[in-house]
């Protein structure tokens, strides 16, 4: 079916003209733009694991979410700006221009019809710096329109209860973080057989420039992995998976209802 982890009553391509003209709460309504990558996660995972890991989290938080609250789906962005694993085959990447602009063309379609609240909810950690960029421009052309620039990873703490510092810090790519999870989603794609365990490069230990740190260097992945991985994808664990995904629906169930509520600040003029 067209709407896959998504409840159908909250696939939004499902709706009809008019019953978008009729709804009632338009301006509060949640959208949620899913916004993931194509590219590559190793030998052992598949192309879209970012948008399973999107998809799955956002179509069980749906299918528990209070139905009084109305939030609809759009359908997933599968393709991102995945220019770091360029040389890697299978890896689809848009410029961050394009992305840009799609991001900018949907959400001009979305005001028009009468939405005022938008999430991005972002799977691939190479580009919240272009959800952080649109979100900023949509609101400031439209001052009424709602956006949030989300990351899907960050309604939870719980992957710093599971793994050591290491793989949080480092192991941010096909390792045991998103593997696991991945077990969980799509048990039946990942090549467990073909895992393997790879960090990159130590930076020197009094060094002030690091990877992902406050003052990163540019990097691309085959800079730091030959086999694509970042982190020990051996050590996944479905049930650490299980409670990955247990967490972030939380996670998510509390954002969309806090969005849902949220209204934007404004000073006063008197
Ligand atoms: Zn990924």
């Amino acid at each position: 079916m067209m709407h896959g982890f998504i409840p159908p009553q909250r696939y939004f391509p499902y709706l009809t003209w008019p019953d978008i003209a009729a709804m009632s709460d338009k301006e509060n309504t949640v959208i949620i733009q899913p916004v993931a990558a194509i590219e590559q996660h190793g030998p052992h995972l598949p192309l879209a694991v970012d948008s399973a890991i999107g998809l799955g989290v956002l179509g069980k938080t749906l299918e528990t979410l209070n139905p009084e609250i109305p939030a609809y789906s759009l359908p997933n962005l599968y393709y991102g700006k995945s220019n770091e694993h360029y040389h890697f085959p299978g890896t689809i990447t848009l410029s961050a221009q394009t992305l840009i602009s799609i991001l900018l063309e949907v959400a001009d379609s979305l005001y028009r019809a009468g939405f005022r609240k938008l999430i991005l909810m972002n799977s691939h950690g190479g580009q919240p710096e272009i959800m952080n960029i649109v979100a900023r421009d949509i609101h400031q052309k439209y001052g009424d329109f709602l956006v949030f620039p989300f990351f899907t990873w960050k309604v939870s703490n719980i992957v710093a209860e599971l793994f050591d510092e290491r793989e949080q810090e480092v192991g941010i790519h096909a390792g045991a973080i998103e593997t696991s999870l991945m077990l969980t989603l799509l048990p039946e794609q990942v090549r467990m057989d073909k895992a393997v365990c790879e960090f990159p490069p130590d930076s020197p230990p009094d060094s002030m420039l690091s990877m992902e740190g406050k003052l990163p260097f540019a990097w691309v992945t085959k800079e730091l992995s030959q086999s694509g991985v970042l982190g020990d994808a051996t050590i996944a664990d479905k049930a650490k998976g299980d409670r990955i995904l247990a967490a972030l629906v939380q996670g998510w169930q509390q954002v969309i209802t806090e969005v849902y509520h949220f209204q934007q600040p404004q000073v006063s003029t008197t």
